[in-house]
């Protein structure tokens, strides 16, 4: 991208429009596809700056980046899939998702299968011969759990069916879904890869082709990112690798300290030994974030008084960023679905996830620690 006369820093192309020398030019542009020179709800030149960054970061060929996270899934979704296709997704995903396969997708005559996504062989079980996505997410929100990202990949292309890999908690540094067999690979960069609570957006990389088909849906569905966002994006991106090592460092030092606790019932974090799918997760992931989730042993008081006690960390909906920010998910998503559709432990009343920010970790493990000491015993 041209800069200005010495410039660090790539200039915001804050223009929502581009004008072209002749009719022809204007043509070329209006068809090109993930381009960047004909329309800002097309494509912008810090859409593209960005997106290149973050193909690269996943080993893609292609990306696209969008408003949000569920931007970015549900126009991908409705562009790969028909009336009559069905969908195998998991139990255990971030709340937005099963809204959109169970409530949105019956709709247009799309239907989905939910499995233990702990289980690889009830992803084999759930395949049909219409089945054309698999939809996974590991580590999952709120939970943790793993999924074999190369055994799931694998039997999805057996067949015929293209696997989507939510890669948003372990970031692109701690793994490459597409590296394990994954078609496409998504996030919410409203968490780590933007990572300082400023922005919301979304991005989906993988082959080209595959995103040709969604670009033509994204342009209809209309959630695109701003310039300014974009740019923001891309700032981020340049200190990921740090923040995530941070990150990582704080999420086991947390881990391993509230699970001494007397107040704690149980720790969900896949870099523990004792994970139930830490093997899994060590063959696919290079570090296991700053995602920690919780039990306290006295239920659903104890969680709320232990947020209260925290004087680092905030209480705030999202993850992923440079200040710790805590949720009590049996509150949160009670207000998003349906009670069908909340997993059992997910919303288990003492359950609180915490997601280390970049703090000095004994400054956080001594913040958590005194309030989980505060509570009653
Ligand atoms: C937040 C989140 C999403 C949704 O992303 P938005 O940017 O909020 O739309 C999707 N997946 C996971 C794992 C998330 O944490």
């Amino acid at each position: 991208m041209p800069r200005a006369a010495g410039a660090v820093s790539p200039p915001i192309v804050q223009s929502s429009t581009f004008a072209a020398d002749s009719a022809q030019e204007f043509t070329e542009r209006a068809l090109e596809r993930r381009g960047s020179g004909f329309y800002t709800r097309y494509g912008n030149p810090n859409h593209a700056q960005v997106a290149s960054v973050l193909a690269d970061l996943e080993g893609a060929e292609t990306a696209m980046v969008f408003a949000s996270g569920m931007a970015t899934i549900t126009t991908a979704v409705l562009a790969l899939v028909r009336s009559g296709d069905h969908v195998v997704a998991q139990q255990r995903h971030y709340g937005g998702v099963p809204s959109l396969l169970l409530n949105l997708l019956p709709k247009f005559g799309v239907h989905c299968t939910q499995v233990d996504q702990t289980d690889t062989e009830a992803f084999a079980a759930a395949m049909r011969p219409e089945t054309r996505l698999v939809l996974v997410e590991s580590p999952s929100n709120p939970l943790l759990d793993i999924t074999d990202l190369r055994a799931v990949s694998a039997l999805a292309r057996d067949a015929g069916a293209l696997t989507i890999a939510d890669n948003t908690f372990a970031t692109p540094v701690n793994s490459r879904p597409l590296a394990f067999g994954a078609d496409l690979v998504w996030h919410s960069a409203t968490k780590y890869l933007g990572g300082h609570s400023d922005l919301s957006a979304g991005v989906l990389a993988g082959p080209a082709d595959v995103l040709d088909r969604v670009w033509d849906t994204a342009i209809i569905t209309g959630a695109v990112l701003g310039p300014v966002d974009a740019w923001l994006l891309l700032r981020g991106l340049r200190t990921l690798p740090l923040r995530v090592r941070q990150h990582n460092s704080n999420g086991l030092a947390l881990a391993h300290a509230m699970r001494a606790h007397p107040a704690v019932a149980a720790v969900h974090y896949p870099g523990l030994p004792d994970h139930p799918a830490h093997g899994v997760a060590a063959a696919q992931m290079d570090g296991y974030g700053g995602v920690v989730s919780v039990e306290l042993a006295g239920g659903y008081d104890a969680a709320d008084r232990f947020i209260d006690g925290l004087r680092l960390a905030r209480r705030a909906a999202s993850l992923g960023s440079v200040e710790t920010l805590v949720v009590h998910p049996a509150t949160m998503w009670q207000a998003i679905l349906r009670p069908d559709q909340l997993g059992d432990a997910a919303m288990s009343p003492g359950l609180v996830r915490v997601s280390a920010g970049i703090e000095d970790t004994d400054d956080l493990v001594d913040d958590v620690i005194r309030s989980l000491d505060a509570l009653p015993g």
